[in-house]
């Protein structure tokens, strides 16, 4: 292992570091800090090996949003992902992990010109829509880009829908093809997202069968190469219930896309899957109290730092003692450091009695975590720590 010194040369990446047991991460605070939360690369390979399979001959393009950092897009970078980017801090981030345009798109269905402009700089050239102001916006960049129109799906069973928000009806997609291609845009094809987390892949199925209706639709019509299918993010994961294995999952996927136009290029952004399993929360109890009849253990982190998933994405984590000292687990209260009573981040959770000082594990906590962490009380969030970057790891 190297020095602590030498493990400090970039922040974030503790190159030297092995981590083969949740035990050995006590001694990763005792190192840097607490709290902490400890991706392990070894877990983002793994996912995206296990996803590529599941989805041959799909290109998978890592969606930033769930967890932007640096050494998540080199490990999949070498596994041979593709990016899916929204933002001009995203872009940063891949341009300077050195990551090529062309393995980029851009999916933001709403843009600034400033936002065109950056894409366009660093050499992005797919991008994404879903109404004619936006076409409007893009028509001047028209000889250097690509559109795929996005659709709506709704998914009110997942646990965040994706398809409220942006997203054309289906039914008016043919006369905005129409629009997109008088203003003189190249319609690549559709995108979708069906919403994240979702609970069975029913939804997959209909988007693309409507998507392969429309993209047959619109190459009849003359209206563009409609040659790529994006079918989004969504995969499930674990949290306090399974989620399906992923082949399983992605099995009437497969057979939907199978109907598509042999020549239909078909791409995913996944975010949570690649990213969610790899995060390892750490949090220490910096005290403890005894109310009505039981404990309030409070952490160093929670609603509003890398607990903040709970509020923002829904989801919860598997918490357990990292070294439980024995004793009957009894129902109690976690709660974060903040000096806001909505920030609990469990109640009547079984816990056998913990000691000030002790550690908490969060499993399962890769994705929308840290990315919508704060600062609020001046309460700095959980140091982000990457371990098993080098692909031996794995
Ligand atoms: C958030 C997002 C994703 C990632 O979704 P997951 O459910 O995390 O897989 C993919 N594409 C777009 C456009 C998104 O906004």
């Amino acid at each position: 292992m190297a020095t602590p010194a030498a493990l400090l040369d970039e922040p974030g990446r503790a190159a030297g570091i092995r981590l083969e047991h949740p035990v050995q991460a006590g001694a990763l605070v005792a190192r840097f800090g607490s709290p902490l939360l400890v991706i392990d690369c070894a877990v983002v390979r793994r996912q995206y090996r296990a996803l590529a399979a599941a989805l041959p001959g799909v290109d998978l393009h890592y969606a930033l949003k769930p967890l932007p950092e640096a050494a998540v897009v080199r490990a999949l970078a070498e596994e041979g992902s593709w990016f899916d980017l929204a933002t001009s801090g995203e872009i940063e981030l891949v341009r300077a992990a050195g990551i090529p345009a062309g393995r980029c798109i851009h999916t933001h269905p709403i843009k600034r010109d400033a936002d065109i402009r950056a894409a366009l700089d660093f050499g992005v050239s797919t991008f994404v829509a879903d109404n004619v102001d936006e076409f409007i916006k893009l028509q001047p960049y028209r000889q250097q880009l690509r559109m795929l129109l996005r659709l709506s799906f709704r998914s009110p069973q997942a646990t965040v829908d994706l398809s409220r928000k942006f997203g054309c009806d289906p039914a008016a997609a043919p006369a905005l093809a129409e629009q997109a291609a008088a203003a003189g845009l190249t319609i690549a094809g559709f995108s979708f997202h069906v919403g994240s987390q979702v609970a069975n892949p029913d939804m997959y199925q209909r988007a693309i069968s409507t998507c392969d209706e429309l993209l047959r639709a619109g190459r009849a019509r003359g209206l563009g190469p409609f040659d790529v299918l994006d079918i989004g993010g969504g995969f499930p994961i674990d949290y306090l219930r399974a989620a399906p294995e992923i082949g399983a999952f992605c099995r009437p996927i497969r057979a939907a896309l199978a109907e598509l136009p042999v020549d239909v290029r078909v791409i995913a952004e996944p975010g949570r899957f690649l990213c969610g399993p790899a995060g390892l929360g750490l949090a220490t109890v910096i005290g403890r109290a005894r109310r009505d009849g039981r404990w309030w253990y409070y952490l160093d982190d929670g609603l509003y730092g890398s607990f903040s998933g709970q509020l923002y994405d829904g989801s919860r984590y598997p918490l357990e003692p990292l070294l439980p000292h024995g004793g009957m687990p009894e129902p109690c209260v976690v709660a974060g450091p903040t000096c806001d009573s909505i920030d609990v981040v469990a109640e009547d959770i079984p816990l056998p009695e913990l000691q000030v000082g002790d550690l908490v594990l969060g499993r399962q906590m890769g994705a929308y975590t840290s990315a919508t962490a704060t600062d609020f009380n001046f309460l700095p969030r959980a140091r982000v720590l990457a371990v098993n970057v080098d692909a031996d790891a794995s």
